[in-house]
């Protein structure tokens, strides 16, 4: 008897220890998330190093493309390209911020020198380039911000995605403007030169006469704004 209840005793600690050890080990399973297959981030930073790329060209480019159009005698697109330059090196400058807030830092991409082209192609060139970037680019990338919970990168990208829709527009009222003023005399064209303001926080343009108080983007006040005439 004293052995049958020796071998009892030990069936039944053995079964509970068992019980004990896969329930440990299944709850370890539960509760020990999974590795990562990629770091946290990773979608946003690839898209924001693109994104870095691309406007430090396009600055890069539009002011090449402004000083050109200066000495062909079209004052108005020539204000336009330098402004429009100025607000894609604040896009370029906010692209390399939001990857600094991630953690990681950039490197300024080679901008080989474009050959000289007549100006509607510059301007064609210009707004195809653009509005693949708000039809693809920036949503994708906004897009990627929200779904990572990052307010503050989504509302940067969202800056940018609204001001290259006013050099859209801006691009697209100078192409009937300046190019009909091509047969007019130089005063005629001094006259139609608009006077612009830039948001040096955002990239955000104002024409002059019409600009509000502070940036409707980011606030800052109108007395920093930079003039381009
Ligand atoms: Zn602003």
């Amino acid at each position: 008897m004293g052995c049958m209840n020796y071998i009892k005793r030990f069936v039944v600690t053995a079964v509970i220890f068992c019980s004990l050890l896969l329930g440990w080990v299944y709850l370890l399973g539960e509760l020990m998330p999974e590795e990562p297959t990629t770091p946290l981030w990773q979608e946003s930073l690839s898209q924001l190093h693109e994104l870095y790329r691309i406007t430090f060209r396009q600055s890069h480019n539009t002011l090449q493309q402004a000083s050109q159009l200066s000495a062909d005698s079209l004052p108005a697109i020539a204000v336009i390209m330098r402004v429009i330059a100025e607000s894609e090196r604040i896009h370029c400058r906010i692209c390399q911020r939001a990857i600094e807030s991630l953690g990681d830092n950039v490197s300024a991409p080679s901008t080989p020198d474009a050959e000289p082209q007549p100006t509607m192609q510059v301007i064609e060139q210009k707004l195809a380039q653009k509005e693949r970037l708000n039809r693809e680019t920036l949503p994708q990338a906004i897009g990627q911000a929200l779904s990572d919970e990052n307010r503050y990168i989504a509302r940067m990208l969202t800056w940018y995605n609204a001001n290259n829709n006013y050099h859209i527009r801006l691009l697209k009222a100078s192409y009937g403007e300046d190019m009909e003023l091509g047969a007019v005399s130089d005063g005629a064209k001094k006259d139609r030169t608009e006077a612009y303001y830039l948001c040096p926080t955002c990239g955000h343009i104002e024409i002059m006469e019409l600009a509000p108080y502070c940036c409707p983007h980011c606030m800052t006040s109108r007395s920093e704004f930079m003039l381009f005439k």
